[in-house]
């Protein structure tokens, strides 16, 4: 039996929202349970084995910048490195690496095993203890029972879990393993809205059985980006190379004519999927004038020969897929080592969810990760370190941690579950950002680490490597702005050499903002520039986005004004003359926080939100 049996925070599932929520509760100094199914599954990828992309490198930054464990996981795992977007603003600009799988697992589960005040179990959770609204803790497949003062659930894809391939089904959290049927029988029991959603992954295939040499290399970036604040490239593994090839007319035809036994075209499966990540039938069908699709042949890691084709999710039947496969160039030969599947769920409306992640209904009870509407690891990661953080936050007595829209993608994320809801896999981008130029994946650290030390989140040593940064930053700042290049001199004919001329004296810091010259021609012209990568680089955004991110930054106090007015939790919207019964019933089913929360409720007008801020000025 495991001793203590009562706990500060217990964590229900050990993917990536609930590695992320166990350790960050245990970082704050809380006595933090971890139960999950499987201990060797901790942080495994349950579908490609990657992480970040655009709008979703930003979610991993922001939980780096938390002290979270992705992005460090993630360099020690990544088998290709690249920047997305990279000839493009520093806005929209993201990082995304190729892991391999085994690695990263490791990663993770050394990050958990070494984490202080953290107990971890394999124990699958059958039920919720419960006092009136409050749940005080909970009991497991083996009848064993822990207290817990607040419990965080990030159970995935795992609550009633069916998996499809063709017309056959079966229960399964995603293959190879169980489903929770118990657990997901006793929320539906909840005063929860509960629904379905599905997603779906690719059939697996064996390397030694594909002809690379018809397909196009793509490799990733030199030098090697780095995912982590903390990172370095000696941690990075070796560097491999990914391949591409496509589908074909005869490919889309073999498709077309298993869709008869497709469970999405028969109806056998009612969630709805991810709409960013189709699978191979619904692109085909939804863009019936392509004929040709392009395919990512990915290596899943460095000392297995299996590849992930990724483009190709799919849950025909398993004749269908093989033929598909083996229509494409390069996979004439192939053979399939897992077949392709999708996978239905039960997912919590997220509306029924505080900012803090806690749910409405029960209190001390958080949900975090895919349970609530969204897809992918970095999604389930920001979600996962927010939860852990307010469960813990609320045993210790602290107030809640809520980050705003323009603070972080992680506010973003959660502002637009909790206010908007979701009717399929929600994922991130970087337009669902209307502050994109300070939400920057390079500067997630200068956003967030000085809140999450606030919070008790971050140790003493990433605190130190941030301070020392954040003076580098702000030192070479001040010595930009005030060291200055004369005509008629060495550093002015280096100029001219790159077709820059200066007629009068310039400081360094006005000449970095002409859009020829960057950081590199500039820094060393009158005294020493400085080395390090992360430094360089947000003085050179720093300079060249000056008035751009002035501009936002004016925009976002004026909207501060209005928007951090707080609705009162009694305030009853009844009284309020001049609204619609939609929006009047959108507002009660929400219960908006602040009347910014409350204008971006679907449907609730300019009109609708100066009524309630007439209401609220008068105290109704
Ligand atoms: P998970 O990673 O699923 O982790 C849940 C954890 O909880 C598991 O460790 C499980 O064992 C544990 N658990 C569950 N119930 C219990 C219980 N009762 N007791 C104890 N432990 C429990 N994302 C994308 O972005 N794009 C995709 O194309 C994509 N395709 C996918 C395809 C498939 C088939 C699957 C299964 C997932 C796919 N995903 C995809 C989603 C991605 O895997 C998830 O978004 C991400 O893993 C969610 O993280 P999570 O922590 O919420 O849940």
């Amino acid at each position: 039996m495991i001793h203590p049996k009562s706990f500060d925070v217990i964590v229900i599932g050990g993917g990536h929202a609930g590695t992320e929520a166990a350790l960050a509760a245990a970082r704050m100094g809380c006595a933090t349970l971890l139960l999950t199914h499987n201990i060797e599954t901790l942080g495994q990828m349950s579908c490609n084995p990657a992480i970040g992309g655009i709008g979703k490198s930003h979610l991993v930054k922001e939980v780096d910048a938390l002290d979270g464990a992705m992005a460090l996981a993630t360099d020690k795992a990544g088998i290709q490195f690249r920047v997305l977007n990279s000839r493009k603003g520093p806005a929209v600009r993201a990082t995304r690496a190729q892991a391999d799988r085994t690695l990263y697992r490791n990663a993770i589960r050394v990050h958990l095993e070494n984490q202080e005040n953290l107990t971890i179990f394999q124990q699958a959770v059958t039920d919720l203890r419960m006092d009136g609204n409050r749940v005080t803790g909970v009991e497991t497949q083996m009848g064993l029972s822990f207290n817990g003062k607040t419990v965080v659930l990030t159970a995935g894809t795992f609550l009633g879990g069916t998996i499809h391939i063709g017309l056959q089904n079966q229960s399964g959290g995603r293959a190879g393993d169980p489903p929770s049927i118990a657990l997901a029988e006793r929320l539906r029991a909840m005063p929860l809205r509960v629904d379905r959603l599905k997603t779906g992954t690719p059939p697996r295939i064996d390397a030694k059985t594909v002809d690379f040499s018809k397909m196009a290399e793509q490799w990733g970036d030199t030098p090697t980006p780095l995912m982590s604040y903390m990172g370095n490239r000696s941690m990075q593994p070796e560097q491999i190379c990914c391949y591409i090839t496509h589908t074909n007319e005869r490919t889309h035809e073999i498709i077309r004519k298993g869709l008869d036994r497709s469970p999405m075209y028969t109806g056998v499966i009612e969630g709805v999927g991810p709409r960013y990540c189709p699978s191979i039938e619904d692109k085909i069908m939804r863009f019936a004038d392509k004929d040709s699709h392009q395919v990512f042949v990915e290596p899943e890691g460095l000392t297995t020969h299996e590849l992930y084709p990724n483009g190709i999710s799919t849950s025909l039947p398993f004749d269908i897929q093989l033929a598909a496969v083996q229509s494409m160039v390069g996979f004439e030969q192939a053979h399939i080592t897992r077949p392709g599947y999708a996978i239905e769920y039960d997912f919590f409306n997220p509306q029924d969810l505080k900012p803090t992640l806690e749910t409405r209904c029960i209190d001390g009870l958080f949900f975090a990760g895919q349970i609530n509407g969204t897809t992918g690891y970095e999604e389930a990661a920001a979600q996962g370190l927010l939860a852990g953080a307010n469960a813990a936050g609320q045993v210790k007595g602290l107030q809640p941690l809520i980050f705003r829209r323009d603070q972080a993608y992680t506010g973003v994320l959660v502002d637009d579950l909790i206010t908007q809801g979701t009717r399929e896999p929600y994922r991130m981008f970087t337009s669902r950002a209307e502050y994109r130029l300070l939400l920057r994946e390079d500067n997630a650290d200068q956003r967030l680490t000085d809140m999450g030390r606030q919070y008790g989140l971050i140790s003493d040593e990433r605190w130190d490597a941030f301070s020392r940064k954040r003076d580098a930053v702000a030192n070479e700042m001040e010595r930009l702005r005030t060291t200055y290049v004369h005509p008629n001199t060495p550093a002015a004919a280096s100029l001219a050499d790159k077709g820059e001329v200066i007629q009068r004296e310039q400081s360094l810091l006005d000449l970095l903002k002409r859009p020829q010259l960057n950081y590199a021609a500039v820094g060393h012209l009158s005294g020493l520039a400085v080395s390090e990568e992360q430094v360089a680089e947000q003085v050179e955004i720093g300079a060249k986005y000056a008035g751009y991110i002035a501009r936002q930054q004016e925009e976002i106090d004026r909207l501060h004004r209005s928007e951090d007015i707080k609705i009162p939790a009694e305030f009853n919207y009844e009284t309020v003359d001049g609204l619609s019964n939609e929006i009047r019933q959108k507002l009660n089913d929400v219960k908006p926080l602040t009347l910014g929360q409350a204008g971006r409720i679907s449907g609730v007008t300019p009109a609708a939100v100066g009524l309630l801020l007439i209401y609220i000025k008068r105290g109704a």
